[in-house]
């Protein structure tokens, strides 16, 4: 069950509008990166989980993302202004003065629609652990390239909020990765050395260590079939 409450989890606020960065803050409301993905992916990951913790801290953290998706709509709203006229507009942020009233819309920084390819869900709790760890990660790096690109103060405050909660989210799967690090797809299946090999073909030069590549190492007793076994 979700519930409503009024206040942001974020207070959020612009110096001036700017509907130019407004168009580039979409990325992280409708983008392969961004807080819808990032919501939708984890609710829907955690339909199948059945360890109670690792279930509410999915469930959690996805209520969490649709806070940030709010917060970073609020400030979209704030950017675009009030004047709708899209010929002072430069290329990318006509479509919220034709389309959505200078309202935030759910699609990326280039006006394409958000879609339900971003989100991986799998059923497998340690690959689902290790695609939200890259998302966080992901979602970092473009708050990290936003950042840089805008002065204004109160847009400032805003990303750096949801950067370190992103970095928390990070920490957070992470530790339950570590939890069921033997498990799932994780589990040892018996595999055999060419689970181990390092496949070297880039001869001369060798800038990695050698995990068990020599032919009277191989378990199997098979031929070398590899150049580095040659
Ligand atoms: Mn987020
Ligand atoms: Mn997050």
């Amino acid at each position: 069950m979700f519930k409503h409450d009024k206040a942001l989890l974020h207070q959020v606020r612009v110096e001036r509008p700017n509907p130019q960065y407004a168009a580039m803050l979409q990325e992280q409301l409708g983008g392969a990166q961004g807080e819808l993905k990032a919501a939708m992916q984890y609710l829907s990951q955690s339909f199948r989980i059945k360890d109670p913790a690792i279930k509410d801290l999915f469930l959690d953290i996805a209520a969490e993302e649709l806070s940030h998706m709010e917060m970073v709509a609020t400030t979209i709203n704030l950017l675009n202004g009030h004047d709708v006229d899209a010929t002072k507009q430069q290329t990318g942020t006509i479509e919220s003065h034709t389309l959505y009233g200078l309202g935030p819309g759910l699609t990326n920084a280039s006006g394409q629609l958000w879609t339900a390819a971003y989100v991986n869900s799998t059923g497998d709790l340690v690959a689902d652990l290790l695609s939200n760890v890259a998302a966080e990660q992901r979602a970092k790096v473009v708050y990290e390239y936003l950042y840089r690109q805008i002065n204004d103060k109160g847009v400032r405050e805003t990303i750096d909020f949801l950067l370190n909660r992103e970095e928390a989210h990070n920490a957070l799967f992470r530790e339950a990765l570590e939890k069921v690090r033997d498990t799932g797809s994780n589990r040892d299946f018996g595999t055999t050395l060419d689970a181990q090999q390092y496949f070297d073909l880039s001869s001369p030069g060798r800038y990695f260590a050698n995990p068990n590549t020599s032919p009277e190492r191989r378990l199997d007793g098979e031929q070398p079939r590899y150049p580095q076994d040659r």
